[in-house]
């Protein structure tokens, strides 16, 4: 199952003066129970990328399959909306899309719209801003109240109330502070171990290092590179060279080399170079 996209181009606004090419013959898999992180310099096509695995776009040439709905240049919207509930899409700057003019029906709101009652929409809402770490207090408060970061996780909640099985995330931790940061990637984590499959754009490779389990390299609207972290950061320079570079212990690992040590395989994470140093 999970998604596949086959040699999937996409063009904004095609056919007019203003077309412009954003991906171009991409083939990638999202496994399902994966925690998949897509990476690339600003431009090279994560978010595009993002928005054909829920069918907010449909490729320009190509195809994805979505479990087992095929997405093609000629698909309309009425056999694409299932879709759109088991692949929850996280946009950046997410608390931007909130609207209601309190937290629970916020988060009530996606439910509700595909025809749960309003009960147990909001019964589903309570729990899912539970899980995000909203306090009750907050639920009957105007969204626009919260903080920024409380705004994000009730976005969040937003879509996880849609009880997805894949979970899209564009930049979720982009402008919060490190605290916020690390309960964020911890709550995206407990979710993995809960089942759901991840798909993160960052751009923060020690995250990648430390939660994903399999990585793509976008670059110019093309996929680069791919594989598993621990694999794809040993090519420090090619990692250098798309202007991502490696985690920390990585590049400081790699100093090391430099300097006459060697590895069997160079470190992603820090607990992999404790035990190289504990022999
Ligand atoms: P990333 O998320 O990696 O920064 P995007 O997928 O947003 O990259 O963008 C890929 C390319 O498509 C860029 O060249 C960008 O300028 C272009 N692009 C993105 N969104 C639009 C749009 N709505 N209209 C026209 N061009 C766009
Ligand atoms: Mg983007």
């Amino acid at each position: 199952m999970g998604i596949t996209l086959e040699n999937v181009s996409y063009i904004y606004q095609n056919g007019t003066p203003f077309a412009s090419s954003a991906l171009s013959d991409v083939s990638l898999t999202i496994e399902d129970g994966s925690y998949t992180a897509v990476i690339g310099h600003t431009g090279s096509g994560k978010s595009t990328i993002l928005q054909l695995l829920n069918g907010l776009l449909v490729p320009t040439e190509g195809s994805v399959k979505v479990f087992n709905t095929l997405i093609t240049p000629t698909s309309v919207n009425k056999e694409i909306r299932q879709i759109r509930k088991q692949v929850g899409l996280v946009f950046q700057f997410a608390e931007n899309q909130i609207f209601e003019e309190t937290v629970l029906k916020d988060v009530a709101f996606g439910p509700q719209n595909f025809g749960i009652s309003s009960e147990e929409a909001e019964a589903i809402a309570r729990e899912k801003l539970a899980m995000v770490g909203i306090d009750s207090s907050l639920f009957e408060r105007s969204p626009f109240e919260l903080s920024g970061g409380q705004m994000r996780r009730v976005a969040i909640a937003g879509i996880l109330a849609m009880e997805p099985s894949i979970l899209v995330l564009d930049e979720p931790t982009a402008g919060l502070d490190p605290v916020g940061r690390k309960e964020l990637m911890a709550l995206f984590k407990k979710l993995h171990q809960d089942g759901i499959t991840i798909v993160l754009v960052t751009h923060l490779m020690d995250d990648v290092a430390e939660f994903a389990d399999q990585v793509y390299v976008m670059e110019k609207g093309k996929l680069v590179k791919s594989g598993k972290p621990s694999l794809v950061f040993q090519d420090i320079e090619f990692m250098e060279n798309v202007q991502l570079g490696v985690p920390r212990i990585t590049r400081f690992a790699y100093k090391l080399v430099k300097r006459g040590l060697s590895f069997k395989q160079l470190p992603i994470r820090i607990e992999e170079f404790k035990e190289f140093i504990n022999g």
